[in-house]
């Protein structure tokens, strides 16, 4: 812990003397800290495709001018890189407007049978493609308040990483269930879970994957496209929407995220 320490002379008719007082700066300090580590990180993360994208340039301009078959790659490569920056905006966009909302209010009911079919509906081509089983029984009655269109990236980001991180033969099971007085949240809930059969997580890791830009492995993340910032994400709307997310895994058996939501009662 820190302290900003002033001093002040001070003389009145019967005293005199040096007043010092004491400021903790440890919070707001901390507050700043947090602050320059993420426009750090951000900078970090948009220079790397932007150097690729600028050396890229320069051959075509140069070395590459004439030659067809270097001037398809690279361009390929160049694409790859700008999506990456794109993806890397709309995400931090989605922070930002998720961080600086209030808690979202309790009119809306959302189905959340509806909002995972839809989910699972878009992901199963992406699935299909890396060979992953994708398994979902919706139920009837899962209502939580909540906004749509949040819940359903939050179940976009997660089932997309159970794809993207489950490797080979992987299956994807994806339940809903009720809970008439959850013991977490203390009032009737829906769960959500989405399993997988991956290569799991080390339990040293599962504490800081909701921080932003925090990866296991940031070669493979970069790889799949990740923009380290998915599960930051999903916390944060989780959380608006007074509910929990739990994180579980087993090296070698797979990993659980776990959503827990108020339940509509209409
Ligand atoms: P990213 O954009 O890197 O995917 P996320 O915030 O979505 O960022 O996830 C953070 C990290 O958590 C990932 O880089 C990955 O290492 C790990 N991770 C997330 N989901 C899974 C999963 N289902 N199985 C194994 N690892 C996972």
């Amino acid at each position: 812990s820190s302290f900003e320490v002033h001093v002040a002379y001070v003389e009145t008719d019967s005293t005199r003397g040096v007043l010092v007082s004491f400021e903790d700066m440890t919070e707001r300090e901390q507050a700043a800290q947090m602050r320059r580590d993420f426009v750090a990180n951000v900078s970090h993360e948009l220079r790397t495709p932007l150097t690729a994208l600028m050396g890229f340039i320069e051959t075509l301009q140069g070395p590459a001018r004439r030659d067809e078959k270097a001037i398809d790659r690279f361009l390929g490569i160049m694409q790859t890189e700008a999506a990456r920056m794109e993806r890397l905006v709309r995400d931090l966009l989605s922070l930002s407007r998720v961080e600086g909302e209030e808690r979202v209010r309790p009119r809306e009911a959302v189905d959340l049978s509806e909002v995972i079919g839809s989910v699972v509906y878009m992901l199963r081509p992406l699935a299909r493609e890396s060979g992953t089983e994708l398994i979902f029984e919706g139920g009837e009655g899962m209502q939580a308040p909540g906004n749509a269109d949040q819940l359903q990236q939050v179940f976009t980001n997660l089932i997309e990483n159970a794809i993207k991180y489950g490797g080979a033969e992987n299956r994807i099971t994806i339940t809903l269930d009720r809970h008439p007085k959850d013991a977490t949240l203390r009032m009737p809930a829906v769960v959500a879970r989405v399993r997988d059969t991956g290569p799991g997580i080390d339990p040293l890791h599962i504490p800081r994957l909701t921080e932003r830009f925090y990866r296991v492995d940031t070669h493979r993340s970069r790889e799949m496209g990740g923009t380290g910032l998915g599960l930051a994400i999903v916390k944060h709307i989780v959380n608006r929407h007074r509910g929990r997310l739990r994180i579980s895994s087993t090296p070698g058996e797979g990993s659980e995220f776990t959503v827990i939501l108020p339940r509509w009662i209409a």
